[in-house]
């Protein structure tokens, strides 16, 4: 089967809403030809103004985290509904920076999964390891517990739709990037497990990407991995030159 490739940009808390829409607006004929389907993960505040900029375009554009809950006393979180309102095609869940300083969990990660399918989004989930768990040998069974409890209960159709971003945490904005190989080996795993869970067809339909400090000298090697199908980007998804060239990587 072959999978349209996926360049995701994560911007993470940078950028106002009047430069989120001057980059898009520059962005927008420099990818409108690309290999990749296009993404762009842009902060809350942003979302209004950067849907309506891409309208028309093929640039589609996602959160960086939902509220599992519908609506309540949650200070400070942003829901479904009021994702999907705002036409949001994709949302980033997981990403190690939330269960980081966010305390994000599978289990969260696996609550936020099903509300982004509920109305009608689609997830992005990140997972990977440490360095030390790396060094410790246990990337294998953590990737492959991290992808079990994320899609706990969704359905195979869900999963289909559904985009997982293999992110080593020690290759995140470090600019160490994890090798071909690496990246290749865990992808594959994760596709492994997708086939224990759902079988070969859905294994053979969910987009695996690598994230972890993708650019635009490395990115054409990766996606070329079998089992690659797309990078997350972070700070390469900030520069207009960059962004292109991965979004056009072959
Ligand atoms: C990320 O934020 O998901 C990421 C991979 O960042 P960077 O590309 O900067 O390493």
């Amino acid at each position: 089967m072959s999978r349209v490739k996926i360049a995701a940009g994560n911007w993470k808390m940078n950028k106002t809403a009047k430069e989120a829409v001057e980059f898009v607006e520059a962005l927008k004929p420099r990818v409108a030809d690309a290999d990749a389907e296009v993404v762009v993960g842009v902060p809350f505040v942003c979302i209004p103004g950067v849907k309506k900029a891409v309208e028309g375009s093929n640039i589609k554009v996602a959160a960086q985290n939902i509220h599992w809950e519908e609506k309540g006393a949650f200070t400070g979180e942003v829901s479904g509904p009021m994702l999907a309102d705002l036409g949001v095609d994709y949302v980033i869940i997981g990403h190690s920076e939330r269960r980081q300083y966010f305390a994000e969990t599978d289990e969260t990660v696996n609550k936020k999964a099903h509300a982004v399918f509920k109305y009608g989004m689609k997830p992005i989930i990140c997972v990977g390891e440490s360095l030390t768990q790396r060094e410790q040998g246990v990337t294998a069974e953590l990737v492959r517990y991290q992808v079990k409890i994320a899609l706990l209960g969704l359905t195979a159709e869900q999963v289909k739709e559904t985009v997982i971003a293999y992110e080593p945490i020690w290759a995140i904005g470090t600019g160490k990037t994890a090798t071909t190989e690496q990246a290749e080996e865990v992808c594959a795993i994760i596709r492994n497990v997708v086939k224990e869970l759902y079988g070969d067809d859905v294994a053979q339909a969910i987009r695996i990407q690598y994230g972890g400090s993708v650019n635009a000298a490395n990115a054409a090697e990766l996606f070329a991995m079998p089992n690659i199908d797309g990078g997350l980007v972070g700070g390469a998804s900030l520069k207009l030159d960059d962004f292109e060239k991965i979004a056009k990587y072959n």
